[in-house]
């Protein structure tokens, strides 16, 4: 069975919202192993409904529409279906009593536009509204089924997956699912990672490999089709376990996580406390950890050391290591790191050094950055980049270095 969904709204079309409801419905069709192949949206005028209609008929087996099934004027959906397929619209006793119900409790007058909501297309399954008064719909006619679902997603969503998905799971003959996983890779170029892999994502048929662009980090999404969830998940495993072999040391999460989510549950796990000493990046280091729920329970705090005074005297750099090695070093990023973690009493210590441009610093390259890593019973250690960004750029890459190496020293 392969889906197209067509959103009925002028709001769509000028911008006013974002199609959510046509996101929302493709994941979960891919989940019942349907395929959409397209989103039509379209505003609210009968004629072009119409048409987008005949369009869709013609290159998908189920239509599912959202959007127009309430009670004022530029609600036609259902009418302009209703019209088209040539069926009457009738009274569905139980969502006009609701309705009704729903006057009654609330003191007011229902009025007769109200009324209009519990009609249904005749001899159409009525999908019941329990956050709203416009019930669903699903009917099927010659080789299309048609689905009505209204525009506001907490009616929608409640509404599909209650009702909706059973719905269509009855008609399904051939239940296959789609499964897919996202796995999420750092400190790697996509042109390297697709190189050392290229030959899997060639070979494989079934599961695919996708590799996407990613915001500073690669990801690979693998998808499987079959008609057992077990086995699905089995042959994503052995995918999975392939890719692994190859780049597994860059691989850091699945799906929707980031680095620093990563980060703060893995210190979660291990009862560990952290804080920063950030000179290049400014606090940015600070902000996104803090920015995670829970994060009270690893973070203690920083010092944002901009100035070599700061660095001297209140993170106690060695006067000897700013004039002999300068502050973008490798002995300065290692004393600022112990010495913010003793400062502020955590077990480990991170700290961010390095120039951000445009000027060099110290006869040091543009890029140059150090990040140190003190932890408790464990040699500081540093690591150094050289980046090749816009200044922001380099900031930003500078704080997901720091997340993906200490990361990797805590998974070891
Ligand atoms: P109502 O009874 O609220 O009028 P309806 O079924 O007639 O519902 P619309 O009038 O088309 O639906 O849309 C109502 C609201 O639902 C919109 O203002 C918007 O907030 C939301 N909505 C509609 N379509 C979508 C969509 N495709 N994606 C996300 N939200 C939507
Ligand atoms: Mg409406």
């Amino acid at each position: 069975m392969n889906a197209e969904i067509i959103a009925v709204g002028s709001e769509l079309l000028l911008g006013q919202i974002a199609n959510t409801n046509a996101q929302f419905l493709s994941k979960n069709l891919a989940e019942l192993g349907v395929n959409v192949f397209y989103h039509t949206v379209v505003g609210d005028n009968p004629h072009r409904l119409k048409e987008a209609m005949k369009i869709a008929e013609e290159r998908s087996d189920l239509l599912i529409f959202t959007g127009g099934l309430g009670p004022t004027k530029d609600d036609l959906t259902k009418e302009t279906i209703a019209n088209h397929l040539g069926k009457e619209l009738v009274f569905d006793q139980k969502a006009l009593f609701s309705i009704q119900q729903y006057f009654e409790r609330t003191n007011r007058d229902m009025t007769e536009n109200n009324k209009k909501q519990a009609l249904v297309l005749e001899g159409s399954q009525v999908l019941a509204n329990d956050h709203g008064m416009a019930p669903g719909m699903f009917l099927s006619r010659n080789k299309n089924h048609y689905m009505l679902l209204p525009g506001p997603p907490k009616e929608m969503q409640p509404m599909f997956l209650l009702y909706g998905h059973p719905a269509l799971q009855a008609k399904l003959t051939n239940k296959e699912v789609i499964l897919s996983r996202v796995l999420r890779f750092f400190g790697i170029g996509e042109s390297l990672l697709e190189t050392k892999i290229e030959d899997l994502i060639d070979e494989q048929t079934n599961p695919t490999i996708a590799p996407l662009a990613g915001d500073g980090e690669v990801t690979l999404r693998i998808t499987c089709k079959h008609h057992s969830l077990t086995a699905a998940e089995t042959l994503i495993k052995e995918t999975e376990k392939k890719i692994f072999e190859r780049v597994g040391t860059y691989f850091y999460g699945y799906d929707d996580t980031t680095l620093v989510k990563e980060l703060t549950k893995k210190l979660q796990e291990k009862g560990l406390t952290i804080a920063a000493a950030e000179s290049l990046t400014g606090g940015m280091f600070q902000q996104e950890i803090t920015s995670i729920t829970g994060a009270g329970k690893i973070f203690h705090g920083g010092i944002v050391c901009y100035t070599n005074d700061v660095k001297q005297h209140i993170l106690h750099v060695k006067e000897s290591t700013i004039n002999q090695d300068g502050v973008v070093s490798e002995k300065c990023a290692k004393e600022l790191a112990e010495n913010v973690a003793k400062l502020l009493n955590s077990s480990i210590g991170i700290s961010f050094t390095g120039v951000a441009g445009p000027e060099e610093l110290e006869g040091k390259p543009v890029g140059t950055v150090h990040i140190g890593i003190a932890r408790e019973g464990k040699p500081t250690e540093v690591e150094t980049l050289l980046l090749a960004g816009s200044r922001e750029a380099n900031r930003k890459r500078t704080v997901n270095y720091g997340h993906y190496f200490l990361l990797k020293a805590l998974e070891e």
